[in-house]
Protein backbone atom coordinates (compact mmCIF):
# COMPACT_ATOMS: atom_id res chain seq x y z
CA UNK A 1 0.00 0.00 0.00
CA UNK A 2 0.72 3.46 -1.14
CA UNK A 3 3.22 5.09 1.79
CA UNK A 4 3.95 8.89 0.91
CA UNK A 5 7.90 9.39 0.27
CA UNK A 6 8.29 12.20 2.96
CA UNK A 7 11.79 11.66 3.36
CA UNK A 8 12.40 12.81 -0.32
CA UNK A 9 10.02 15.57 -0.13
CA UNK A 10 11.34 17.36 2.78
CA UNK A 11 14.76 17.01 0.87
CA UNK A 12 13.34 18.23 -1.65
CA UNK A 13 11.67 21.19 -0.16
CA UNK A 14 14.49 22.16 1.97
CA UNK A 15 17.36 21.71 -0.47
CA UNK A 16 16.03 22.18 -4.06
CA UNK A 17 13.39 24.19 -2.79
CA UNK A 18 13.63 27.19 -0.06
CA UNK A 19 10.67 26.41 2.03
CA UNK A 20 12.53 28.22 4.79
CA UNK A 21 13.24 31.18 2.56
CA UNK A 22 9.40 31.13 2.09
CA UNK A 23 8.48 31.36 4.78
CA UNK A 24 10.55 34.27 5.66
CA UNK A 25 7.97 36.22 3.15
CA UNK A 26 6.00 38.58 5.10
CA UNK A 27 2.79 36.98 3.85
CA UNK A 28 4.03 33.58 4.90
CA UNK A 29 5.07 34.04 7.87
CA UNK A 30 3.56 32.23 9.98
CA UNK A 31 4.33 29.22 8.11
CA UNK A 32 7.06 27.59 9.70
CA UNK A 33 9.47 24.93 8.03
CA UNK A 34 8.72 22.52 11.14
CA UNK A 35 4.53 23.07 10.59
CA UNK A 36 4.82 22.77 6.92
CA UNK A 37 6.67 19.30 7.82
CA UNK A 38 3.67 17.96 10.48
CA UNK A 39 1.37 18.88 7.89
CA UNK A 40 2.25 16.46 5.48
CA UNK A 41 3.40 13.88 8.20
CA UNK A 42 -0.55 13.97 9.13
CA UNK A 43 -2.05 14.32 6.08
CA UNK A 44 0.42 11.58 4.72
CA UNK A 45 -1.63 9.53 7.77
CA UNK A 46 -5.00 10.64 6.28
CA UNK A 47 -4.18 9.72 2.59
CA UNK A 48 -2.32 6.40 3.59
CA UNK A 49 -4.92 5.44 6.06
CA UNK A 50 -8.60 6.90 4.74
CA UNK A 51 -8.02 7.40 0.63
CA UNK A 52 -5.33 4.56 -0.49
CA UNK A 53 -7.61 1.94 0.72
CA UNK A 54 -10.43 3.23 -1.20
CA UNK A 55 -8.65 3.56 -4.56
CA UNK A 56 -9.34 -0.02 -6.07
CA UNK A 57 -13.02 -0.26 -4.84
CA UNK A 58 -13.33 3.02 -7.09
CA UNK A 59 -11.72 1.42 -9.68
CA UNK A 60 -13.98 -1.65 -9.82
CA UNK A 61 -17.63 0.10 -8.23
CA UNK A 62 -16.73 3.60 -10.45
CA UNK A 63 -19.41 5.57 -10.34
CA UNK A 64 -23.40 5.45 -10.89
CA UNK A 65 -25.80 7.82 -12.68
CA UNK A 66 -29.25 7.23 -12.12
CA UNK A 67 -30.82 9.03 -15.77
CA UNK A 68 -34.25 9.75 -14.75
CA UNK A 69 -32.89 12.08 -11.93
CA UNK A 70 -29.81 13.01 -13.46
CA UNK A 71 -27.79 12.06 -9.55
CA UNK A 72 -24.53 10.35 -9.56
CA UNK A 73 -23.41 8.41 -6.91
CA UNK A 74 -19.80 7.92 -5.73
CA UNK A 75 -17.96 4.76 -5.23
CA UNK A 76 -18.78 2.91 -1.65
CA UNK A 77 -16.84 4.50 1.10
CA UNK A 78 -15.99 7.61 -0.62
CA UNK A 79 -19.04 10.22 0.93
CA UNK A 80 -17.68 9.24 4.15
CA UNK A 81 -13.70 9.84 2.97
CA UNK A 82 -14.38 13.27 1.55
CA UNK A 83 -16.48 14.37 4.90
CA UNK A 84 -13.26 13.48 6.86
CA UNK A 85 -11.12 15.35 4.26
CA UNK A 86 -13.39 18.32 4.91
CA UNK A 87 -13.81 18.42 8.63
CA UNK A 88 -10.46 18.20 9.16
CA UNK A 89 -10.00 21.05 6.94
CA UNK A 90 -7.09 19.66 4.27
CA UNK A 91 -8.73 21.32 1.08
CA UNK A 92 -8.41 25.03 2.96
CA UNK A 93 -4.48 24.59 3.32
CA UNK A 94 -3.31 26.99 0.97
CA UNK A 95 -6.03 29.73 0.68
CA UNK A 96 -6.91 33.24 2.02
CA UNK A 97 -7.21 33.41 5.89
CA UNK A 98 -10.32 35.86 5.23
CA UNK A 99 -11.66 33.59 3.44
CA UNK A 100 -11.03 30.74 6.06
CA UNK A 101 -8.51 29.20 4.70
CA UNK A 102 -5.23 28.63 6.26
CA UNK A 103 -2.91 30.92 4.41
CA UNK A 104 0.22 28.21 3.76
CA UNK A 105 2.02 28.39 0.57
CA UNK A 106 0.96 27.20 -2.56
CA UNK A 107 4.23 24.71 -2.31
CA UNK A 108 2.75 22.99 0.48
CA UNK A 109 -0.54 22.78 -1.16
CA UNK A 110 1.26 20.93 -3.82
CA UNK A 111 3.30 18.59 -1.91
CA UNK A 112 -0.25 17.76 0.00
CA UNK A 113 -1.86 17.40 -3.50
CA UNK A 114 0.86 14.35 -3.94
CA UNK A 115 0.13 12.66 -1.56
CA UNK A 116 -3.79 12.84 -2.47
CA UNK A 117 -3.05 12.12 -5.87
CA UNK A 118 -0.69 9.20 -5.60
CA UNK A 119 -3.09 7.90 -2.14
CA UNK A 120 -6.39 8.23 -4.91
CA UNK A 121 -5.92 10.00 -8.54
CA UNK A 122 -10.43 9.77 -8.26
CA UNK A 123 -10.40 11.16 -5.32
CA UNK A 124 -8.28 14.33 -5.88
CA UNK A 125 -9.98 15.56 -8.57
CA UNK A 126 -13.15 16.39 -6.22
CA UNK A 127 -11.07 18.82 -4.17
CA UNK A 128 -8.73 19.80 -7.57
CA UNK A 129 -11.38 21.25 -9.43
CA UNK A 130 -13.12 22.97 -6.32
CA UNK A 131 -9.46 24.65 -5.85
CA UNK A 132 -9.47 25.80 -9.77
CA UNK A 133 -13.59 26.69 -9.07
CA UNK A 134 -11.73 28.92 -5.64
CA UNK A 135 -8.96 30.95 -7.55
CA UNK A 136 -11.20 32.28 -10.28
CA UNK A 137 -13.70 33.34 -7.80
CA UNK A 138 -11.28 34.67 -5.37
CA UNK A 139 -9.12 36.71 -8.50
CA UNK A 140 -12.13 38.18 -10.52
CA UNK A 141 -15.57 37.24 -8.67
CA UNK A 142 -17.17 40.61 -6.77
CA UNK A 143 -17.55 40.94 -3.15
CA UNK A 144 -20.84 39.03 -3.05
CA UNK A 145 -19.57 36.33 -4.59
CA UNK A 146 -17.00 36.31 -2.12
CA UNK A 147 -19.06 36.32 0.45
CA UNK A 148 -21.51 34.17 -0.47
CA UNK A 149 -19.41 31.31 -2.35
CA UNK A 150 -15.85 31.36 -1.08
CA UNK A 151 -15.96 30.35 2.44
CA UNK A 152 -17.84 26.68 1.94
CA UNK A 153 -15.48 26.05 -0.95
CA UNK A 154 -12.90 26.79 0.65
CA UNK A 155 -14.01 24.39 3.57
CA UNK A 156 -14.81 21.61 0.88
CA UNK A 157 -18.56 22.01 2.32
CA UNK A 158 -19.23 23.21 -1.87
CA UNK A 159 -17.17 21.79 -4.56
CA UNK A 160 -16.56 23.82 -7.97
CA UNK A 161 -16.43 22.68 -11.23
CA UNK A 162 -15.07 23.77 -14.38
CA UNK A 163 -16.80 23.89 -17.81
CA UNK A 164 -15.32 24.70 -20.73
CA UNK A 165 -15.72 21.63 -23.00
CA UNK A 166 -18.18 20.93 -25.46
CA UNK A 167 -18.65 18.30 -28.53
CA UNK A 168 -17.35 21.32 -31.38
CA UNK A 169 -15.13 23.17 -28.78
CA UNK A 170 -12.68 20.94 -26.84
CA UNK A 171 -8.64 22.39 -27.79
CA UNK A 172 -10.69 24.89 -29.48
CA UNK A 173 -12.18 26.60 -26.87
CA UNK A 174 -13.25 29.84 -28.76
CA UNK A 175 -15.79 27.36 -30.65
CA UNK A 176 -17.87 27.29 -27.71
CA UNK A 177 -21.65 28.33 -28.20
CA UNK A 178 -23.19 27.94 -24.83
CA UNK A 179 -25.67 30.99 -24.38
CA UNK A 180 -25.36 33.60 -21.77
CA UNK A 181 -28.64 35.67 -21.69
CA UNK A 182 -28.72 38.59 -19.81
CA UNK A 183 -32.16 38.53 -17.60
CA UNK A 184 -32.87 42.11 -16.67
CA UNK A 185 -31.97 41.75 -13.28
CA UNK A 186 -28.14 41.20 -13.29
CA UNK A 187 -28.02 37.79 -13.70
CA UNK A 188 -27.99 35.60 -17.03
CA UNK A 189 -29.74 32.78 -18.77
CA UNK A 190 -27.07 29.92 -19.66
CA UNK A 191 -28.26 27.35 -22.52
CA UNK A 192 -25.86 24.83 -23.83
CA UNK A 193 -24.11 21.67 -23.41
CA UNK A 194 -21.44 20.71 -22.04
CA UNK A 195 -19.19 17.15 -21.87
CA UNK A 196 -16.29 15.54 -19.92
CA UNK A 197 -17.31 18.01 -16.46
CA UNK A 198 -15.28 16.08 -13.62
CA UNK A 199 -17.50 15.96 -10.95
CA UNK A 200 -19.81 17.68 -12.67
CA UNK A 201 -22.83 15.87 -10.51
CA UNK A 202 -22.07 13.67 -7.35
CA UNK A 203 -23.32 13.14 -3.84
CA UNK A 204 -20.01 14.12 -2.18
CA UNK A 205 -21.25 17.17 -1.38
CA UNK A 206 -24.64 19.09 -1.22
CA UNK A 207 -24.30 22.28 -2.97
CA UNK A 208 -21.75 22.19 -6.77
CA UNK A 209 -20.78 25.49 -7.62
CA UNK A 210 -20.04 25.65 -12.15
CA UNK A 211 -18.08 27.84 -13.55
CA UNK A 212 -19.16 27.85 -16.96
CA UNK A 213 -17.97 29.77 -20.31
CA UNK A 214 -20.45 30.97 -21.95
CA UNK A 215 -21.33 33.86 -25.02
CA UNK A 216 -23.40 36.35 -24.31
CA UNK A 217 -25.53 38.00 -27.50
CA UNK A 218 -23.55 39.77 -29.91
CA UNK A 219 -20.33 38.93 -28.82
CA UNK A 220 -17.21 38.58 -30.86
CA UNK A 221 -16.47 35.59 -32.34
CA UNK A 222 -13.70 33.58 -30.93
CA UNK A 223 -12.61 33.65 -27.34
CA UNK A 224 -12.60 37.06 -27.46
CA UNK A 225 -16.28 36.87 -27.45
CA UNK A 226 -16.23 34.36 -24.09
CA UNK A 227 -17.56 35.54 -20.52
CA UNK A 228 -17.43 33.08 -17.26
CA UNK A 229 -20.98 32.56 -15.45
CA UNK A 230 -20.79 31.14 -11.99
CA UNK A 231 -23.99 28.83 -11.91
CA UNK A 232 -25.09 26.98 -8.88
CA UNK A 233 -26.75 23.79 -8.66
CA UNK A 234 -29.43 24.77 -5.87
CA UNK A 235 -30.18 28.56 -5.93
CA UNK A 236 -29.56 30.52 -3.30
CA UNK A 237 -32.13 32.66 -0.92
CA UNK A 238 -31.19 36.27 -0.07
CA UNK A 239 -29.34 35.59 2.70
CA UNK A 240 -26.74 33.01 0.58
CA UNK A 241 -28.02 30.28 1.96
CA UNK A 242 -29.20 26.99 -0.39
CA UNK A 243 -33.21 26.84 -1.31
CA UNK A 244 -34.92 23.84 -2.10
CA UNK A 245 -35.15 25.18 -5.83
CA UNK A 246 -32.76 23.14 -8.35
CA UNK A 247 -31.26 25.65 -11.02
CA UNK A 248 -31.78 23.95 -14.48
CA UNK A 249 -28.63 22.31 -15.09
CA UNK A 250 -28.65 18.33 -15.36
CA UNK A 251 -25.93 15.58 -15.81
CA UNK A 252 -27.42 13.76 -18.44
CA UNK A 253 -25.10 11.19 -18.71
CA UNK A 254 -21.42 9.90 -17.86
CA UNK A 255 -18.71 8.72 -20.03
CA UNK A 256 -17.19 4.74 -19.38
CA UNK A 257 -13.86 5.75 -19.45
CA UNK A 258 -10.23 3.47 -19.68
CA UNK A 259 -9.21 4.89 -16.18
CA UNK A 260 -10.12 7.39 -13.36
CA UNK A 261 -13.63 5.27 -13.11
CA UNK A 262 -14.15 6.62 -9.53
CA UNK A 263 -14.24 10.27 -11.11
CA UNK A 264 -17.82 11.03 -12.58
CA UNK A 265 -16.73 12.68 -16.23
CA UNK A 266 -20.35 14.33 -17.02
CA UNK A 267 -22.53 15.47 -19.88
CA UNK A 268 -24.58 18.66 -18.33
CA UNK A 269 -27.18 20.13 -19.95
CA UNK A 270 -27.81 23.44 -19.39
CA UNK A 271 -31.20 24.80 -19.92
CA UNK A 272 -32.22 28.59 -18.89
CA UNK A 273 -30.13 27.99 -15.63
CA UNK A 274 -29.63 31.03 -13.70
CA UNK A 275 -25.77 32.41 -13.65
CA UNK A 276 -24.12 35.21 -12.65
CA UNK A 277 -21.34 36.50 -14.34
CA UNK A 278 -17.64 36.69 -13.10
CA UNK A 279 -15.30 39.51 -14.27
CA UNK A 280 -16.30 41.33 -16.67
CA UNK A 281 -18.02 40.43 -19.73
CA UNK A 282 -15.76 39.18 -23.03
CA UNK A 283 -12.99 38.91 -20.16
CA UNK A 284 -13.90 35.05 -19.43
CA UNK A 285 -10.74 33.81 -20.78
CA UNK A 286 -7.91 36.02 -18.51
CA UNK A 287 -10.18 34.38 -15.73
CA UNK A 288 -9.96 30.73 -16.85
CA UNK A 289 -6.73 30.91 -17.49
CA UNK A 290 -6.48 31.93 -13.80
CA UNK A 291 -7.94 28.58 -13.08
CA UNK A 292 -5.93 27.07 -15.58
CA UNK A 293 -2.79 27.87 -14.99
CA UNK A 294 -2.72 26.50 -11.00
CA UNK A 295 -4.88 23.34 -12.68
CA UNK A 296 -2.02 22.36 -15.37
CA UNK A 297 0.92 22.22 -12.31
CA UNK A 298 -1.66 19.95 -10.28
CA UNK A 299 -2.15 17.97 -13.56
CA UNK A 300 1.30 17.74 -14.67
CA UNK A 301 1.82 16.68 -10.80
CA UNK A 302 -0.66 13.78 -11.28
CA UNK A 303 2.27 12.13 -13.75
CA UNK A 304 4.58 12.52 -10.85
CA UNK A 305 2.02 11.20 -8.00
CA UNK A 306 0.95 8.09 -9.78
CA UNK A 307 4.68 7.25 -10.93
CA UNK A 308 5.70 7.01 -7.53
CA UNK A 309 2.89 5.25 -6.27
CA UNK A 310 3.92 3.18 -9.16
CA UNK A 311 7.48 2.78 -8.33
CA UNK A 312 6.25 1.81 -4.43
CA UNK A 313 4.22 -1.05 -6.09
CA UNK A 314 7.07 -2.26 -8.41
CA UNK A 315 9.69 -2.12 -6.17
CA UNK A 316 7.25 -4.40 -3.34
CA UNK A 317 6.86 -6.86 -5.87
CA UNK A 318 10.27 -6.96 -7.18
CA UNK A 319 11.43 -8.40 -3.80
CA UNK A 320 8.28 -10.36 -2.89
CA UNK A 321 8.68 -12.25 -7.08
CA UNK A 322 11.17 -14.94 -7.38
CA UNK A 323 12.28 -15.74 -10.53
CA UNK A 324 15.47 -17.30 -12.56
CA UNK A 325 19.00 -17.49 -11.29
CA UNK A 326 20.62 -13.95 -11.07
CA UNK A 327 24.71 -14.10 -12.00
CA UNK A 328 26.55 -15.46 -9.05
CA UNK A 329 23.75 -16.99 -7.33
CA UNK A 330 23.81 -20.47 -6.12
CA UNK A 331 22.74 -23.20 -8.84
CA UNK A 332 18.94 -24.21 -7.77
CA UNK A 333 18.60 -20.46 -6.25
CA UNK A 334 15.65 -18.65 -7.92
CA UNK A 335 16.73 -14.76 -7.27
CA UNK A 336 13.67 -12.07 -6.22
CA UNK A 337 13.65 -10.29 -9.66
CA UNK A 338 15.09 -7.12 -8.11
CA UNK A 339 18.81 -8.70 -8.51
CA UNK A 340 18.02 -8.99 -12.56
CA UNK A 341 20.26 -5.95 -13.97
CA UNK A 342 17.17 -5.26 -16.64
CA UNK A 343 14.53 -5.09 -13.92
CA UNK A 344 16.84 -2.85 -11.66
CA UNK A 345 17.21 -0.49 -14.74
CA UNK A 346 13.36 -0.59 -14.62
CA UNK A 347 12.91 0.25 -10.89
CA UNK A 348 15.96 3.01 -10.80
CA UNK A 349 14.74 4.47 -14.37
CA UNK A 350 11.62 4.73 -12.57
CA UNK A 351 12.94 6.49 -9.63
CA UNK A 352 15.30 9.13 -11.15
CA UNK A 353 12.24 9.77 -13.13
CA UNK A 354 9.84 10.53 -9.56
CA UNK A 355 12.80 12.74 -8.34
CA UNK A 356 13.27 14.87 -11.16
CA UNK A 357 9.50 15.22 -11.58
CA UNK A 358 9.63 16.08 -7.79
CA UNK A 359 12.13 18.10 -8.22
CA UNK A 360 10.45 20.49 -11.24
CA UNK A 361 6.82 20.18 -9.46
CA UNK A 362 7.91 22.14 -6.50
CA UNK A 363 10.46 24.42 -8.37
CA UNK A 364 7.08 25.40 -10.36
CA UNK A 365 5.22 26.02 -7.21
CA UNK A 366 7.59 27.71 -5.19
CA UNK A 367 7.80 30.47 -8.21
CA UNK A 368 4.11 30.68 -8.00
CA UNK A 369 4.52 31.61 -4.08
CA UNK A 370 7.32 33.79 -4.79
CA UNK A 371 5.56 35.63 -7.74
CA UNK A 372 2.77 36.40 -5.59
CA UNK A 373 4.32 36.89 -2.32
CA UNK A 374 7.55 38.80 -2.53
CA UNK A 375 7.84 42.30 -1.47
CA UNK A 376 10.57 43.15 -4.05
CA UNK A 377 8.88 43.58 -7.33
CA UNK A 378 11.96 42.40 -9.96
CA UNK A 379 11.78 39.02 -7.86
CA UNK A 380 7.97 38.68 -8.41
CA UNK A 381 8.63 39.35 -12.04
CA UNK A 382 11.52 37.18 -12.64
CA UNK A 383 9.62 34.33 -10.69
CA UNK A 384 6.69 35.26 -12.36
CA UNK A 385 8.30 34.19 -15.96
CA UNK A 386 9.74 30.98 -14.89
CA UNK A 387 6.40 30.25 -14.14
CA UNK A 388 4.94 30.78 -16.54
CA UNK A 389 8.13 29.22 -18.72
CA UNK A 390 8.13 26.11 -16.50
CA UNK A 391 4.20 25.63 -16.46
CA UNK A 392 3.62 23.95 -19.88
CA UNK A 393 6.61 21.63 -19.21
CA UNK A 394 5.56 21.18 -15.88
CA UNK A 395 2.12 19.56 -17.35
CA UNK A 396 3.44 17.74 -20.19
CA UNK A 397 7.15 16.43 -19.40
CA UNK A 398 5.57 15.11 -16.32
CA UNK A 399 2.17 13.55 -17.94
CA UNK A 400 3.69 11.96 -20.88
CA UNK A 401 6.25 10.35 -17.96
CA UNK A 402 3.41 9.56 -15.74
CA UNK A 403 2.15 7.26 -18.53
CA UNK A 404 5.89 5.73 -18.91
CA UNK A 405 6.53 5.28 -15.35
CA UNK A 406 3.54 3.23 -14.71
CA UNK A 407 4.11 1.13 -17.79
CA UNK A 408 7.53 0.64 -16.70
CA UNK A 409 5.96 -0.42 -13.15
CA UNK A 410 3.47 -2.80 -14.83
CA UNK A 411 6.19 -4.14 -16.82
CA UNK A 412 8.06 -5.25 -13.39
CA UNK A 413 4.96 -7.57 -12.25
CA UNK A 414 5.09 -9.14 -15.96
CA UNK A 415 1.90 -10.84 -16.61
CA UNK A 416 0.67 -10.21 -13.10
CA UNK A 417 1.02 -6.69 -14.16
CA UNK A 418 -1.44 -7.14 -16.71
CA UNK A 419 -4.10 -9.06 -14.16
CA UNK A 420 -5.86 -6.58 -12.59
CA UNK A 421 -5.60 -7.40 -8.86
CA UNK A 422 -2.48 -6.31 -8.18
CA UNK A 423 -3.14 -2.97 -9.40
CA UNK A 424 -0.45 -1.30 -11.20
CA UNK A 425 -2.55 -1.62 -14.42
CA UNK A 426 -5.15 0.86 -12.81
CA UNK A 427 -2.16 3.03 -12.65
CA UNK A 428 -1.19 2.79 -15.89
CA UNK A 429 -5.00 3.48 -17.16
CA UNK A 430 -5.69 6.62 -14.78
CA UNK A 431 -1.71 8.16 -15.97
CA UNK A 432 -3.36 8.37 -19.04
CA UNK A 433 -5.83 10.65 -19.22
CA UNK A 434 -3.23 13.57 -17.72
CA UNK A 435 -1.72 13.91 -21.01
CA UNK A 436 -5.04 14.79 -22.58
CA UNK A 437 -7.39 16.85 -19.92
CA UNK A 438 -6.36 20.58 -19.14
CA UNK A 439 -4.97 21.65 -22.50
CA UNK A 440 -3.39 18.16 -24.41
CA UNK A 441 0.31 17.98 -24.47
CA UNK A 442 0.58 19.23 -27.98
CA UNK A 443 -1.02 22.41 -27.24
CA UNK A 444 1.21 22.84 -24.26
CA UNK A 445 3.89 22.01 -26.37
CA UNK A 446 2.87 25.07 -28.77
CA UNK A 447 2.20 27.43 -25.92
CA UNK A 448 5.75 26.77 -24.67
CA UNK A 449 7.31 27.52 -28.33
CA UNK A 450 4.83 29.88 -29.57
CA UNK A 451 4.31 31.94 -26.46
CA UNK A 452 6.31 31.09 -23.38
CA UNK A 453 9.85 31.42 -25.56
CA UNK A 454 9.52 34.77 -26.95
CA UNK A 455 8.55 35.93 -23.18
CA UNK A 456 11.26 38.87 -23.27
CA UNK A 457 12.65 38.26 -26.88
CA UNK A 458 14.00 34.70 -25.93
CA UNK A 459 15.34 36.69 -22.34
CA UNK A 460 13.28 33.98 -19.73
CA UNK A 461 14.43 31.09 -21.13
CA UNK A 462 18.02 32.59 -21.14
CA UNK A 463 18.32 33.12 -17.30
CA UNK A 464 16.96 29.96 -17.02
CA UNK A 465 19.70 28.49 -19.38
CA UNK A 466 22.32 30.77 -17.40
CA UNK A 467 20.95 29.06 -14.13
CA UNK A 468 21.96 25.57 -15.49
CA UNK A 469 25.20 26.97 -16.42
CA UNK A 470 25.95 28.11 -13.04
CA UNK A 471 25.14 24.91 -11.34
CA UNK A 472 27.51 22.87 -14.17
CA UNK A 473 30.37 25.47 -12.82
CA UNK A 474 29.10 24.62 -9.42
CA UNK A 475 29.79 20.72 -10.13
CA UNK A 476 32.59 21.05 -11.54
CA UNK A 477 34.06 23.22 -8.91
CA UNK A 478 33.87 19.98 -6.70
CA UNK A 479 37.00 18.05 -8.86
CA UNK A 480 36.99 15.10 -10.78
CA UNK A 481 34.20 13.29 -8.62
CA UNK A 482 31.38 14.68 -10.38
CA UNK A 483 33.27 14.89 -13.50
CA UNK A 484 30.61 12.47 -15.68
CA UNK A 485 27.85 14.49 -14.26
CA UNK A 486 29.59 17.72 -15.26
CA UNK A 487 29.98 15.94 -18.88
CA UNK A 488 26.96 14.80 -19.43
CA UNK A 489 24.98 18.04 -18.03
CA UNK A 490 27.04 20.71 -20.01
CA UNK A 491 26.42 18.08 -23.41
CA UNK A 492 22.94 18.65 -22.68
CA UNK A 493 22.38 22.03 -21.92
CA UNK A 494 24.44 22.95 -25.27
CA UNK A 495 22.14 21.08 -26.85
CA UNK A 496 19.05 22.79 -25.35
CA UNK A 497 20.69 26.33 -26.22
CA UNK A 498 20.93 25.22 -29.66
CA UNK A 499 17.68 24.02 -29.98
CA UNK A 500 15.87 27.08 -28.36
CA UNK A 501 18.28 29.36 -30.66
CA UNK A 502 17.20 27.81 -33.38
CA UNK A 503 13.13 27.66 -32.52
CA UNK A 504 13.11 31.50 -31.62
CA UNK A 505 15.11 32.14 -34.97
CA UNK A 506 12.71 29.98 -37.48
CA UNK A 507 9.62 30.61 -35.11
CA UNK A 508 9.49 34.61 -36.73
CA UNK A 509 9.80 33.49 -40.22
CA UNK A 510 8.06 30.21 -40.59
CA UNK A 511 5.83 29.20 -37.07
CA UNK A 512 5.13 25.83 -38.97
CA UNK A 513 8.59 24.91 -38.75
CA UNK A 514 8.42 26.07 -35.00
CA UNK A 515 5.63 24.12 -33.95
CA UNK A 516 6.24 21.06 -35.85
CA UNK A 517 9.23 20.48 -34.01
CA UNK A 518 7.34 21.81 -30.58
CA UNK A 519 6.73 18.86 -28.74
CA UNK A 520 10.34 17.48 -29.19
CA UNK A 521 11.52 20.23 -27.89
CA UNK A 522 9.24 20.40 -24.87
CA UNK A 523 10.49 16.59 -24.02
CA UNK A 524 14.23 18.24 -23.81
CA UNK A 525 13.34 21.43 -22.00
CA UNK A 526 12.10 19.01 -19.59
CA UNK A 527 14.75 15.86 -19.45
CA UNK A 528 17.58 19.16 -19.24
CA UNK A 529 15.45 21.29 -16.45
CA UNK A 530 15.13 17.73 -14.27
CA UNK A 531 18.79 17.34 -15.00
CA UNK A 532 19.46 20.24 -13.92
CA UNK A 533 17.47 19.70 -10.90
CA UNK A 534 19.10 16.75 -10.03
CA UNK A 535 22.06 18.04 -10.40
CA UNK A 536 21.53 20.83 -8.09
CA UNK A 537 20.16 17.95 -5.20
CA UNK A 538 23.31 16.05 -5.67
CA UNK A 539 25.09 18.96 -4.69
CA UNK A 540 23.50 19.70 -1.88
CA UNK A 541 23.48 16.08 -0.70
CA UNK A 542 27.02 16.39 -0.97
CA UNK A 543 27.51 19.35 0.96
CA UNK A 544 25.49 17.56 4.21
CA UNK A 545 27.83 13.61 3.53
CA UNK A 546 29.43 12.99 6.61
CA UNK A 547 27.97 15.88 8.92
CA UNK A 548 25.26 14.47 10.67
CA UNK A 549 22.73 14.80 7.47
CA UNK A 550 22.77 18.68 7.92
CA UNK A 551 19.78 20.54 8.96
CA UNK A 552 16.88 18.25 7.99
CA UNK A 553 18.58 15.31 9.82
CA UNK A 554 18.88 13.00 6.81
CA UNK A 555 20.66 9.57 7.12
CA UNK A 556 23.96 9.11 5.17
CA UNK A 557 22.38 6.13 2.98
CA UNK A 558 19.68 8.49 1.93
CA UNK A 559 22.08 11.29 0.71
CA UNK A 560 24.20 8.74 -0.81
CA UNK A 561 21.21 7.52 -2.76
CA UNK A 562 20.57 10.88 -3.81
CA UNK A 563 23.93 11.09 -5.24
CA UNK A 564 23.66 8.01 -7.60
CA UNK A 565 20.53 8.54 -8.38
CA UNK A 566 21.11 12.07 -10.03
CA UNK A 567 24.24 10.27 -11.34
CA UNK A 568 22.30 7.98 -13.53
CA UNK A 569 19.47 10.81 -14.62
CA UNK A 570 22.72 12.87 -15.60
CA UNK A 571 24.61 10.19 -17.56
CA UNK A 572 21.96 7.44 -18.19
CA UNK A 573 18.76 9.76 -19.36
CA UNK A 574 19.65 13.19 -20.05
CA UNK A 575 22.35 11.74 -23.02
CA UNK A 576 18.46 11.20 -24.74
CA UNK A 577 18.27 15.33 -24.44
CA UNK A 578 20.59 16.28 -27.48
CA UNK A 579 19.26 12.90 -29.40
CA UNK A 580 15.86 14.94 -30.14
CA UNK A 581 17.81 18.22 -31.57
CA UNK A 582 17.15 16.70 -35.03
CA UNK A 583 13.80 16.33 -34.58
CA UNK A 584 13.43 19.67 -32.90
CA UNK A 585 14.97 21.15 -35.79
CA UNK A 586 13.91 19.30 -38.57
CA UNK A 587 10.69 21.78 -39.95
CA UNK A 588 7.72 21.18 -41.14
CA UNK A 589 9.49 20.10 -44.55
CA UNK A 590 10.55 16.41 -42.33
CA UNK A 591 6.81 15.84 -41.60
CA UNK A 592 5.85 15.75 -45.66
CA UNK A 593 5.19 12.33 -45.28
CA UNK A 594 2.33 10.83 -47.68
CA UNK A 595 -0.22 9.70 -44.82
CA UNK A 596 -2.74 7.71 -47.02
C1 LIG B 1 -11.76 12.29 -18.32
C2 LIG B 1 -11.87 13.68 -18.84
C3 LIG B 1 -12.10 14.72 -17.95
C4 LIG B 1 -12.22 16.03 -18.44
N1 LIG B 1 -12.55 17.04 -17.57
C5 LIG B 1 -12.88 18.25 -18.08
C6 LIG B 1 -13.44 19.26 -17.24
O1 LIG B 1 -13.60 19.09 -16.03
N2 LIG B 1 -13.82 20.44 -17.81
C7 LIG B 1 -13.68 20.66 -19.15
O2 LIG B 1 -14.05 21.74 -19.60
N3 LIG B 1 -13.14 19.74 -19.96
C8 LIG B 1 -12.75 18.54 -19.47
N4 LIG B 1 -12.23 17.57 -20.29
C9 LIG B 1 -12.03 17.87 -21.70
C10 LIG B 1 -10.59 17.95 -22.10
O3 LIG B 1 -9.99 19.11 -21.55
C11 LIG B 1 -10.50 17.87 -23.62
O4 LIG B 1 -10.79 16.52 -23.96
C12 LIG B 1 -9.17 18.31 -24.17
O5 LIG B 1 -9.02 19.68 -24.02
C13 LIG B 1 -9.02 17.97 -25.67
O6 LIG B 1 -10.13 18.35 -26.41
P1 LIG B 1 -10.80 17.30 -27.40
O7 LIG B 1 -11.10 16.07 -26.62
O8 LIG B 1 -11.94 17.94 -28.09
O9 LIG B 1 -9.69 16.94 -28.44
P2 LIG B 1 -9.35 17.75 -29.79
O10 LIG B 1 -9.29 19.19 -29.50
O11 LIG B 1 -10.29 17.28 -30.85
O12 LIG B 1 -7.89 17.25 -30.11
C14 LIG B 1 -7.61 16.02 -30.83
C15 LIG B 1 -6.10 16.00 -31.14
O13 LIG B 1 -5.78 17.09 -32.01
C16 LIG B 1 -4.77 17.93 -31.43
N5 LIG B 1 -5.07 19.32 -31.76
C17 LIG B 1 -6.26 19.96 -31.66
N6 LIG B 1 -6.13 21.24 -32.05
C18 LIG B 1 -4.84 21.43 -32.40
C19 LIG B 1 -4.07 22.53 -32.88
N7 LIG B 1 -4.61 23.72 -33.07
N8 LIG B 1 -2.76 22.33 -33.14
C20 LIG B 1 -2.17 21.14 -32.92
N9 LIG B 1 -2.85 20.07 -32.46
C21 LIG B 1 -4.16 20.20 -32.21
C22 LIG B 1 -4.83 17.65 -29.94
O14 LIG B 1 -3.58 17.89 -29.31
C23 LIG B 1 -5.22 16.18 -29.91
O15 LIG B 1 -4.08 15.37 -30.03
C24 LIG B 1 -12.06 16.28 -19.82
C25 LIG B 1 -11.79 15.22 -20.70
C26 LIG B 1 -11.71 13.93 -20.23
C27 LIG B 1 -11.48 12.82 -21.21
Amino acid sequence: MYQPPLTDMRFVLSHVVDLAGLTKLPALAHADVETVEGLLEEFGRFAAEVLAPLNQVGDTEGIRHDPTTGEVTTAPGWVEAYRKYVDAGWGSVPFPPEHGGGGFPWLLAIAMQEILSSANLSFSMAPLLTQGAIDAVLHHGSEQQHEQYLRRMVSGEWAGTMNLTEPQAGSDVGALSTKAVPAGDGSYRITGTKIFITYGEHDLTHQIVHLVLARTPDSPPGTKGISLFLVPKWLLDDTGEPTDERNGVTCVSVEHKMGIHASPTCVLAYEDAVGYLVGEEHAGMRAMFTMMNNARLSVGLEGLALGEAAYQKALAYAHERHQGRAIGAPPGHQSAIVEHPDVRRMLVTMKALNEAMRALVYLNAESIDIARHHPDAAERTARDELADLLTPITKAWCTDLGVEVTSLGLQVHGGMGYIEETGAAQYFRDARIAPIYEGTNGIQAMDLVGRKLPMRAGGVVADLIAAMRATAAELEAAGDELAPEVEAFVYAIGAFEEATTWLLTHGATDPRDALAGATPYLRMAGTVVGGWLLARSALAARAMQGGGGGAGGFDEAFLAGKRTTARFYLTQLLPQARGLLPAVTGGAAALEVPLG
